[in-house]
């Protein structure tokens, strides 16, 4: 671990977190599962969490780009599968040994094309939309598949593919509607090919989304896979940012841009050295608190770009140089700050900045 800059936030991820939550998800899921480590591993490193992963027995990661493909095999060496979400054109991996999915009949059409040509099959996963109509080879392109099974001669079809719309959702019709299209047209386009199907969330939704590998992410950093109930992860991620100075106002100043927040009386304000260009979402305004000694301390005023002000009024003995816990400890998870500001704990991760030190522990 190396040593945070003053005034440096420390973003601490524990691995032997991730580690378990991935061994969870595989004994309840009785099947394998591969890393999703798309978006730089949620904003916490692709490379440290696959690497940790890898050592814990992952053999197959997710990745969205490309270019996060290059970067996770120059980090990974030889060896594990990477898998490119978005896909990319024959070739284009540059012999960096990364398998695409394949999101089109045109996907389809070019990878068998190069692989017929070389007289080598190409490693692909074939993904079919049953509901997402987002990527993946739609109803049409299903039953021309189907219809016509020789258009995936050149292919090394490794596993066909879905994804749940709705799977946080588990009462939504959407999920089985999903699952009995996918047994149907994976057995008619893909007959004997393994299937990947659930992410974290459909890993929870019972046995007709088991599948021979599931393809959780959110849940092994921590983001609970079923909202509203008990979160069974462990959680993964502590953000704590140094105070850099605490100013004592009267009853009537006003505190940060647009004079956003008014002392009621005398007040203490710490300002601490993280904005919402460190992903310290600009909506948390007025609505967020931090953690000093395990206490909460109030968010004041707008969150600016590079800096954010508490109400340390309560905390005489804080002294600049102290760290306050923005993210992490009881009641300030990533889901329960998202929660404050209407989005989603995958928002909150991916959208911490490069500014802090990465502390992989
Ligand atoms: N599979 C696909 C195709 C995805 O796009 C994602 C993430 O969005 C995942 C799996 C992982 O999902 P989650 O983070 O909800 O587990």
């Amino acid at each position: 671990m190396g040593e945070a800059a003053a005034g440096q936030g420390v973003l601490r991820i524990e691995l032997d977190a991730i580690v378990a939550n991935w061994r969870d998800l595989g004994a309840r899921h009785g099947a394998p599962c591969a890393g999703v480590v798309k978006a730089d591993g949620y904003g916490l490193g692709a490379v440290p969490v696959a690497r940790a992963l890898l050592a814990a027995g992952c053999r197959t990661f997710f990745v969205a780009h490309l270019t996060e493909g290059f970067v996770l095999r120059a980090g990974l060496g030889a060896g594990p599968e990477i898998i490119v979400l978005n896909g990319f054109p024959p070739g284009a991996d540059e012999q960096a040994g990364l398998m695409p999915v394949l999101n089109s009949l045109g996907d389809v059409a070019a990878h068998a094309a190069a692989g017929r040509a070389e007289g080598r099959p190409r490693p692909a996963l074939l993904h079919l939309d049953t509901g997402m109509s987002r990527l993946g080879l739609d109803a049409a392109e299903q039953a021309a598949l189907a219809a016509d099974r020789s258009r995936l001669t050149g292919l090394d079809l490794r596993f066909v593919m879905t994804h749940l719309a709705c799977a946080d959702e588990p009462a939504h019709p959407l999920n089985a509607a999903q699952a009995a299209r996918f047994a149907e047209a994976a057995a008619r386009i893909a007959p004997g090919v393994p299937r990947s199907f659930a992410n974290s969330s459909g890993l929870f939704l019972g046995p007709a989304y088991r599948s021979d590998l599931a393809r959780p992410g959110c849940a092994l950093y921590g983001i609970n896979p079923t909202p509203g109930v008990a979160n069974p992860m462990r959680q993964v991620v502590t953000l704590e940012v140094p105070v850099l100075q605490i100013r004592e106002i009267a009853a009537g100043t006003t505190v940060g841009y647009g004079a956003g927040y008014t002392a009621h009386g005398r007040l203490r304000v710490a300002t601490v050295a993280a904005g919402y260009a460190d992903g310290y979402l600009r909506s948390l305004s007025g609505r967020s608190l931090a953690l000093f000694q395990g206490r909460a301390v109030p968010l004041i005023g707008r969150i600016s770009m590079d800096l954010t002000t508490f109400d340390a009024t309560e905390f005489p003995e804080m002294r600049p140089g102290d760290r306050l816990m923005l993210v992490g400890g009881p009641g300030n998870t990533p889901d329960d700050i998202a929660a404050r500001c209407g989005t989603i704990g995958y928002e909150v991760l991916t959208a911490l900045g490069p500014r802090y030190l990465r502390a992989h522990v």
